[in-house]
């Protein structure tokens, strides 16, 4: 498919963020069961159920272009979840894995933020009122993400130090 104008990138934007969004739906649960410390598992577990809102959002801007719901593989979400996968497979005490866990979960979060800043934009200089209205939904439930892992990391970060010293 060539790329000829704003609509198109934002097609193509859509396309990969959906599949980077089916790609997270795998791994979240991965994350969930790494996860030692109960705050950090539940946030897991509640960003899977609103990342699978935000698929149907996605769904729902497919279909106002009258476009077919197709992802585009995503390469830079691959890369991403690869990452906190090799972080699983390390030996670390709870505190540390889950500080790891948090640093990988965040990166994630910072790059969904890019995208549903950048698809926001574009639908609002494309004049899609309604589809901007759902990217903004999902682009503030990332950032709230991000906040709340910072939070639990402020406590798990400390504790993650405490292991170094012993
Ligand atoms: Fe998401
Ligand atoms: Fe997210």
């Amino acid at each position: 498919m060539s790329i000829q104008n704003l609509e198109d990138l934002f097609l193509q934007y859509l396309k990969d963020t959906f599949d980077a969004e089916k790609q997270l739906t795998k791994a979240l649960p991965r994350m969930a069961k790494a996860a030692s410390d109960e705050n950090l598992k539940e946030a897991f577990e509640l960003h899977l159920q609103e990342t699978e809102e935000q698929i149907g959002r996605l769904e729902e801007i497919f279909e106002m272009l009258e476009k077919p719901a197709r992802g585009k593989h995503c390469a830079g979400m691959e890369g991403l979840i690869e990452e906190g996968k090799e972080l699983m497979q390390e030996d670390a005490p709870e505190a540390v894995m889950d500080a790891g866990l948090i640093a990988a979960a965040q990166k994630v979060e910072h790059y969904e933020i890019a995208a549903y800043g950048t698809m926001a934009t574009y639908a609002k200089m494309l004049g899609m009122k309604d589809a901007l209205k759902l990217l903004k939904q999902t682009l503030s439930e990332e950032k709230s993400t991000d906040e709340k892992l910072s939070q639990l990391a402020s406590q798990i970060n400390f504790d993650a130090q405490a292991e170094a010293v012993e």
